[in-house]
């Protein structure tokens, strides 16, 4: 059964999928994807069909932001990963991609759940930021139900009357999909709090709640970046957590008396 196989092989390790919100361009690319393969890391993120709120920001570079991702991820020895949006890009979308990310506003974007079902595709589908675990995960079924049954549950906040943080990461419904259910869960904390400080605590929630790994969004100038800069990391931050992040997960889970 290919969802045995995929679980098995995905669930193995922690994942760690970083990039910038955008692909701008061949060097913000190429830099954050040398970095990653320095540090051992193998999923670059980016998106090239950008859902921004105002018509007016920048949208995305399109067909040529995969491009510039695969070159990059291909130079690295790297997995892809970026959001389609539009169900008439799917086939493009495959030649360049190993994952297809379906963003929150999409989660609800029937025939696009149909379209990426069709693919032989890992798809990483987001929660829509209002919507509930069941709509979330009858919007997997979407994907399951067309034969593919490879999909990444990804929790990137949803809406609450908190406005001190971007998104209300809900890591209780996390935990509940985790104990009840058998999918593949990261965590999305860069969208999930819109504040870069949060994200390494983030982290090790996602550790705690057993999920497969998190996505974190990376620039290499983040006051320069044309979208979410204010919640990316830099490359020289990414490389600090992530060190951090290793040394803990080598620490054996014990309580040792202190003499
Ligand atoms: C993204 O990952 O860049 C993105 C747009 O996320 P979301 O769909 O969760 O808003
Ligand atoms: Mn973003």
């Amino acid at each position: 059964m290919i969802e045995d196989s995929f679980n098995d092989k995905f669930s193995s390790d922690f994942k760690i999928i970083a990039g910038p919100c955008a692909i701008e361009n061949e060097e913000t690319t190429y830099k954050v994807a040398n970095c990653l393969k320095k540090m051992g890391l193998k999923y670059i993120r980016g998106g090239a069909f950008k859902p921004r709120t105002s018509p007016k920001s920048f949208q995305g570079l399109g067909e040529r932001g995969l491009k510039i991702l695969k070159n990059a991820a291909k130079e690295n020895d790297l997995i892809t990963v970026s959001e389609i949006m539009d169900p008439r890009n799917v086939d493009m979308a495959c030649e360049y991609l190993d994952i297809i990310q379906i963003g929150a506003r999409n989660m609800h974007n029937y025939p696009l759940l149909k379209e990426v079902g069709k693919t032989d595709k890992i798809i990483l589908l987001k929660r829509g930021f209002g919507a509930t675990i069941e709509e979330w995960i009858q919007a997997s079924e979407y994907i399951r139900l067309e034969g593919n049954e490879s999909i990444i549950l990804c929790e990137r906040g949803i809406r609450t009357f908190e406005p001190q943080m971007r998104n209300t990461l809900d890591i209780a419904g996390v935990s509940y999909l985790k104990k009840h259910y058998g999918y593949n869960v990261i965590l999305d904390p860069s969208h999930g709090t819109g504040k870069r400080e949060l994200i390494e605590p983030m982290i090790y929630v996602a550790m705690a709640l057993n999920c497969e790994g998190v996505m974190i969004e990376i620039h290499p100038e983040p006051e320069k970046a044309l979208s979410d800069g204010e919640q990316s990391l830099s490359l020289e931050q990414f490389e600090k957590i992530v060190g951090r992040v290793r040394e803990k997960m080598k620490k054996p889970l014990m309580n040792k008396p202190l003499r």
